[in-house]
């Protein structure tokens, strides 16, 4: 079988294993400009659609890929700091205490829907079910996401829905170094401002993953680290009986719950959602954004920790 070449003679059979003729190590000084510009270009392609596949739950191996993090420019910084009116005040300052919020208090019968790993595919369905049920919830999106679905996120913003950073593409933060958790946050704040024109207060680490290196990135980009007490494990892909039953017996005034509405099917979740709603309001409670709630059940010392929540997602 003949030696497989290209024009350029780059390609050559496997089996050849005689060195390289001279020629072509001539010719590969040759390559023009515009012809390395365009395998740079091909390169960095590759290695966004890998990083945006964080929210797979197939891609964890692909997790050596290194990301590709836009920069947050300091006009987007400044401008999201502008935007700090009382009620985001009132929720760095919880955030500054150096913890996550797990609940909010038991003051009243509310709780908290929120939704992690999109936007995604289910995202829509998942829009059209709260609206349905005129239930506010609260978003942690992965920026790698909101940036693959703008029209999406931007349904989600304006649907009234609040918005938390998810990373820019969900890896465990602890792993990290403080550089690279800065800049997962920032990322992600700073697509989710110029994207849906929102400035997020709110982070959920991925994996629920924190360390206090973790919690002082979230502190400096004044953003509230939130965590969760009822887990659905919905991303394990149980029934919707299993999601319903598990929502519904263990909320407790100033529950937050745990769902997600990217990083696989959630066909599941979408035919909980209106079950749970109704299941919630026949025990008395109502719903409330994650902010809202930390706001009108302000969390005690039992519902705060410096400690991470162990999850697959
Ligand atoms: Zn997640």
């Amino acid at each position: 079988m003949p030696a497989e070449r290209t024009p350029s003679g780059r390609r050559r059979d496997p089996r050849d294993r005689r060195p390289p003729p001279r020629r072509r190590r001539k010719q590969k000084r040759r390559v023009p400009p515009f012809a390395l510009a365009i395998i740079a270009i091909a390169v960095v392609i590759g290695v966004i659609a890998l990083a945006t596949r964080g929210g797979d739950e197939t891609a964890t191996s692909q997790a050596t890929a290194e990301p590709v993090i836009p920069k947050v420019s300091e006009a987007d910084i400044a401008a999201a700091a502008q935007q700090l009116g009382p009620r985001d005040q009132e929720l760095v300052n919880i955030g500054q205490t150096g913890v996550s919020v797990n609940k909010g208090g038991n003051g009243r019968k509310v709780v908290a829907l929120t939704f992690d790993d999109g936007p995604g595919p289910d995202t829509p369905a998942i829009l059209a079910e709260l609206k349905q049920l005129n239930v506010p919830a609260t978003f942690f999106v992965i920026g790698g996401n909101v940036q693959e679905n703008p029209d999406t996120f931007r349904q989600v913003v304006a649907a009234g829905h609040e918005i938390g950073v998810h990373t820019w593409d969900h890896k465990d933060m602890t792993t990290l170094k403080p550089a690279q958790q800065k800049a997962e946050i920032e990322s992600t704040a700073g697509e989710i401002l110029s994207t849906g024109g929102v400035a997020s207060r709110l982070f959920r680490a991925p994996y629920g993953s924190v360390d206090p290196s973790v919690l002082k990135q979230s502190q400096d980009a004044k953003l509230l680290s939130v965590l969760w007490d009822v887990d659905t494990v919905d991303w394990t892909r149980p029934t919707p009986d299993q999601i319903v039953q598990t929502a519904v017996s263990q909320a407790q005034p100033g529950s937050i719950i745990l769902m997600h509405d990217g990083g696989g099917d959630r066909a599941s979740t979408v035919a909980a959602l209106p079950r749970i709603v109704k299941d919630l309001r026949a025990k008395g409670y109502q719903f409330a954004t994650v902010g809202d709630l930390v706001i009108s059940n302000p969390p005690g010392p039992d519902d705060i920790s410096a400690e991470s929540r162990s999850t697959q997602r």
